[in-house]
């Protein structure tokens, strides 16, 4: 069986301050029973890992080193001790114009220099309503797959996000959820069943501590990806919590 994930997602938010309190209370959860992870800000990486956290950061260049002004370096995430990274989170996606091969560009640079990317995957509203959410998604997951193999999915994590559910209040039910977990699942088994069965895939989307207890129980939810919600530390414990 999987073991739950729980990733708090800071975006452009948060504070060394909120750091150290949530350091604070995230000590007593038992690791046993769930992972949890604080994608922060790539300024407060090496703070979040030495205060003990599992850290990613939420992007890393497509580009190993080099004259690439602004970038986030994967090898230097690496050695500051962070775990993870985000790669194609929709904001990422939309504002930034990241597109799938960009995508795929990150998640193969953060895999070889020893970060586990969490690959972000959803559709608009626009897409739902025009019956593409599958082909949407099936095309975000294809890219990687097409670049490296679909092995490359086993050290790896995948998150559904409805982009009409991040930052919407507006979350998706826990049927809706469970439906596109589900497909993702599959869509991986036709290549590779025993990946699919160990891979770990995360819901996020307006996940708050009165409806994620529902999510994370439905068969193919394992965690959530929390923005919002993340930067506050009652409601952040309490959806770990509710991950057990
Ligand atoms: P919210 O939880 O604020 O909707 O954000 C979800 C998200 O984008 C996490 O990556």
């Amino acid at each position: 069986s999987r073991k739950p994930l729980v990733a708090g997602n800071w975006k452009l938010n948060g504070s060394q301050t909120l750091l150290n309190e949530m350091a604070n209370v995230l000590e007593d959860i038992n690791s046993q029973e769930v992972d949890v992870a604080l994608f922060v800000p790539a300024l407060l990486a090496a703070e979040a890992v030495k205060l003990g956290l599992q850290t990613g950061v939420q992007t890393v260049s497509e580009y190993e080193a080099g004259a690439y002004t602004g970038e986030t370096q994967a090898a230097l995430a690496k050695q500051l001790g962070v775990t993870y990274t985000l790669v194609g989170h929709s904001e990422r996606r939309h504002v930034f114009g990241e597109s799938d091969e960009d995508v795929a560009n990150k998640f193969a640079m953060a895999q070889q220099q020893g970060l586990i990317p969490v690959l972000c995957v959803g559709e608009t509203e626009q897409q739902r309503e025009q019956g593409e959410t599958e082909s949407v998604i099936s095309a975000q997951i294809e890219a990687v797959i097409q670049k490296l193999g679909v092995a490359a999915l086993s050290q790896s994590v995948i998150a559904y996000e409805p982009v009409w559910a991040i930052g919407t209040g507006k979350t998706a039910s826990p049927q809706q959820a469970q439906d596109i977990h589900q497909f993702i699942r599959d869509k991986i088994a036709q290549q590779d069943q025993g990946l699919s069965q160990g891979l770990r895939i995360l819901y996020g989307g307006s996940v708050n501590e009165k409806n994620s207890e529902e999510l994370f129980a439905q068969q193919d939810i394992d965690g959530g990806l929390i923005g919002g919600a993340s930067l506050k530390t009652g409601a952040f414990v309490s959806i770990c919590e509710s991950a057990k």
